[in-house]
């Protein structure tokens, strides 16, 4: 027998201030994957806000917080600045637990993701091992109402459902 557990993740960053210069001093990462043309976002790390909502959703199942004072330590004491090896990390807290969905909701002006779901999507599937048909992602700039709207950064909404073998009582 089986129960299932879910559980929402948040994360936002502002873009970095453009440096005036035609080269961008850091690539904008979102869903592990980079994408051209664009300034990154403002973070110790690689800034992707959409593994970090994924990394706090499992967190929602595991009680282990990392983003925080563990990932702080992975960047700035080992310089693991990339988002997927945080990831790895909330996921070996999951033991015996499957996430069998996730759906991400971004809020933002820029970049346009539309041509880019499939390849996030891709990255997601793999980092999980579960099926990119078990991934929804869409995104908005929600008529500008909010900074992120207004393209100052992105915010990115997570939820996640867990299968979990139920104890017999
Ligand atoms: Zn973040």
């Amino acid at each position: 027998m089986y129960e299932y557990l879910t559980a929402i993740g948040q994360d936002s960053h502002r873009f970095e201030e453009a440096s005036g210069s035609e080269e961008y001093s850091k690539p904008l990462v979102m869903g592990g994957i980079e994408i051209p043309d664009i300034e990154g976002f403002e973070a110790n790390s690689d800034g992707d806000v959409v593994l970090h909502a994924l990394t706090n959703a499992v967190s929602g199942i595991t009680g282990i917080n990392i983003l925080g004072a563990v990932a702080d330590d992975m960047c700035l004491a080992q310089s693991i600045t990339d988002s997927r090896e945080y990831l790895k990390c909330a996921l070996d807290g999951l033991g015996d637990d499957r996430i069998v969905h996730v759906s991400f909701s971004v809020e933002c002006k820029k970049p346009v993701l539309a041509p880019y779901i499939a390849e996030i999507k891709a990255s997601v599937a793999s980092l999980l091992g579960i099926r990119e048909s078990s991934i929804g992602f869409t995104a908005t700039s929600g008529e500008g109402l909010t900074d992120f709207g207004r393209g100052l950064g992105a915010q990115v909404l997570c939820s996640i459902t867990v299968r979990r073998k139920s104890v017999d009582i």
